[in-house]
């Protein structure tokens, strides 16, 4: 062990008894979860097998609401979205479109932006909170006992090592090691066996901004990188070939071609790829002091852009959590939470972009007549647009609450304008937001809490976690009710 690693060892609590959390995996989830840890006051190492310098392939292009605000919550993401355009309507297959611009959000739209513009400021943000980053180190086993977690390390040189904290995450790709390491299976299937993915040039560019298109056998996506370079996303269903098969403009092309009738004058590429697409979930995110969160836990279709977005509210509904676990603030058992809260929505999101990618390639009369059905049920029946839009922009997502709980309890805590600003500001320390209604006298302060007034006129307190959630809600509580709900959220003062 290098000095450094020494150092950092000492840090992290030393071998007995380690302390902080190690990341395995620096993709959108993983430095998320790393920055939110930091931020915590967590010591975080993060584990990367890629070398310095080496991006990520970009694969997402779709940044939903629901993301964006969480992004919101972390002073993120008005910059985000100054990278990138924003598209006010989403359109999931030939019938069916979504109108984003009644979300009740401050961020009425997909945004369009690359991946790397989400890892970089993640990444940026992370860094400064502290969090130390080794790359060119590829995690290979994982053993855990009552005090800790070690990890198996390769350095890029072939050199073993071992790496040991307190907790571990596994935010580690589809073909996550962790997740191997913990003998976990990863049920599921291929839903696409051969998509192409091309960085091109265009001569005729699509006059939208995201355009997809698809016929019984084949499917085309196009969106911009911003910079003049195009990514092409297709599929032909009766050419499906193994992804290590070379892949020629000409297959792109064509494919284009039969899929938005015009191939929009693909030039040079800089880029081509082939790959296949599963869905598939791993049955608990939870192995005692190791987790697992974003792809890793959960793979499907791109249909429906979701997967990164899915990774990002994973790392942001953990964070907190073993931030105080971690922290010693908290009792192991919030930590199960994350799997109750979690899972159930991987799980959705399956079913959700499974269903969009199936109706999309429907073939046959029936398949076709029931695709039919659905845009009509969603485009005629409000409670059924208003589900999907918020299934598909995560505006919707709401976690289970307890018997008896107040209505708002589990549910997004909406953006509410403040005295001291917007929640989502006040949501920046990281911390609970104790939300009191105007003309209430204020309650002794708590250090468990941001405390604010909400000013849109509401009359319910709310106690708000630092995901965006509501903990606890009541319509005229005094101080000792709202002392006892942070107590039970947020531990003795
Ligand atoms: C074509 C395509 C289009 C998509 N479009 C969208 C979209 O529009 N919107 C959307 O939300 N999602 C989209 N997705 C999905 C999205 O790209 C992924 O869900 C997202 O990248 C997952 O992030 P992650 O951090 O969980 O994992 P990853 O991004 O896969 O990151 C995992 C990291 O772990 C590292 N790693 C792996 N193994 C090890 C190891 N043993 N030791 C150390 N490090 C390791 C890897 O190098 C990598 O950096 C798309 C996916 C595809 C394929």
């Amino acid at each position: 062990m290098n000095t450094e690693n020494r150092n950092h060892a000492a840090r992290l609590g030393g071998k007995d008894r380690p302390a902080g959390v190690l990341v395995v995996g620096a993709g959108p989830t993983g430095l998320l979860l790393a920055g939110d840890l930091a931020a915590g006051g967590v010591p975080v190492t993060v584990l990367e097998r890629r070398a310095p310098g080496h991006g990520n392939l970009s694969r997402a292009f779709g940044v939903h609401a629901r993301t964006l605000e969480l992004l919101d919550a972390r002073g993120l993401a008005d910059e985000l979205v100054a990278t990138g355009h924003r598209l006010r309507g989403l359109r999931l297959f030939r019938r069916l479109s979504l109108d984003l611009t009644d979300l009740p959000s401050r961020f009425p739209y997909l945004l369009i932006t690359p991946q790397y513009e989400v890892e970089r400021l993640l990444e940026r943000r992370a860094r400064a909170a502290g969090v130390r980053f080794e790359h060119g180190t590829e995690v290979l086993a994982v053993r855990q006992d009552d005090a800790g977690v070690t990890l198996d390390v390769r350095a890029a040189d072939g050199t073993l090592a071992t790496r040991r904290a307190a907790y571990a995450v596994g935010t580690d790709g589809h073909r996550s090691a962790v997740r191997t390491a913990l003998g976990l299976p990863f049920p599921g299937r291929s839903v696409i066996r051969s998509i192409v993915l091309a960085d091109v040039r265009l001569a005729e560019p699509p006059p939208e901004l995201l355009t997809v298109g698809g016929t019984g056998d084949a499917f085309a996506f196009v969106a911009p990188f911003g910079d003049g370079w195009y990514r092409v996303m297709c599929w032909d269903r009766t050419g499906e070939r193994p992804d290590g098969d070379p892949v020629g403009l000409d297959e792109v092309r064509d494919i284009t071609r039969r899929a938005l009738g015009t191939d929009l004058g693909i030039g040079e590429a800089r880029w081509l790829s082939r790959f296949h697409s599963d869905e598939r979930q791993v049955p608990v995110y939870r192995a005692g002091r190791v987790l697992l969160a974003g792809d890793a836990a959960h793979v499907h279709s791109p249909a429906g852009g979701q997967g990164m977005n899915t990774g990002l509210q994973d790392a942001a509904n953990l964070g907190w959590k073993l931030a105080a676990v971690a922290r010693g603030r908290a009792c192991d058992a919030l930590l199960d939470t994350y799997q109750a809260e979690r899972h159930p929505v991987g799980a959705m999101v399956l079913r959700s972009s499974g269903g969009i990618i199936r109706l999309a390639m429907a073939r046959n009369a029936l398949q076709r007549a029931f695709r039919d059905l659905v845009s009509l049920a969603v485009g005629h029946l409000p409670p059924l647009r208003r589900r999907a839009l918020g299934a598909v922009t995560g505006i919707g997502i709401a976690y289970p609450a307890p018997r008896g709980a107040h209505p708002l309890t589990g549910g997004r805590a909406p953006d509410l304008p403040l005295r001291e600003g917007r929640l989502y500001e006040a949501l920046r320390a990281g911390r609970f937001v104790l939300v009191t209604p105007e003309g209430r006298a204020d309650g002794p302060a708590d250090p468990r809490a941001v405390h604010v007034t909400r000013t849109d006129g509401g009359r319910t307190t709310l106690l708000v976690r630092p995901d965006g959630y509501v903990a606890w809600a009541a319509e005229g509580a005094d101080d000792g009710v709202r002392a006892a709900a942070l107590t039970a959220w947020a531990g003795e003062a």
